[in-house]
């Protein structure tokens, strides 16, 4: 069996009265992501795991803020076309985790459904993903509430 192991960071800036939406969830918040998709930095960063095991580049270079076809769009449709590349390659995910870092909402009350909405994906059962949320203790700009950081780390398989 082949493996390949894949990391993804990304970043996006929070803003008043913009959707928050994380590992395709819309989350209740007074504040949502600066971005040309629908913002969800989690996704983002799972993204570019997956590309990453594979070495195939990064989202940006997939999918670049300055084509309208990607504007708005839910990025679970991004992470559908992410995983055909990674289908295409006789590739299946073995699993998925992600750590979010965001001072505020609390997001634990989300993780089950996070994690539930990402598996039919991945292609995967919701044991094999897992979605952990942390604040940054009021440090940094996480901590002032300026935006969202995520790691995202995969696991691929070849029979
Ligand atoms: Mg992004």
């Amino acid at each position: 069996m082949d493996i390949r192991i894949g990391n993804g960071y990304d970043v996006h800036a929070l803003a008043e009265g913009l959707p928050m939406w994380l590992c395709g969830v819309r989350i209740e918040s007074a504040t949502g992501f600066v971005a040309h998709s629908d913002g969800d930095v989690a996704i983002h960063a799972l993204c570019d795991a997956l590309l990453g095991a594979l070495a195939l580049g990064d989202i940006g270079h997939l999918f670049p803020d300055t084509d309208p076809a990607w504007k708005g769009i839910d990025s679970k449709i991004l992470l559908s076309k992410v995983m055909d590349r990674v289908r295409a390659g006789g590739w299946r995910v073995g699993n998925v985790d992600v750590t979010i870092a965001l001072q505020r909402p609390k997001l634990a009350p989300r993780i089950a459904e996070m994690r539930a909405t990402l598996a039919p994906i991945l292609g995967v059962g919701a044991d094999a993903v897992s979605v952990k949320a942390t604040t940054t203790e009021r440090l940094g700009f996480v901590g002032r509430s300026e935006g969202c950081e995520v790691w995202a780390t995969v696991l691929l398989l070849k029979d």
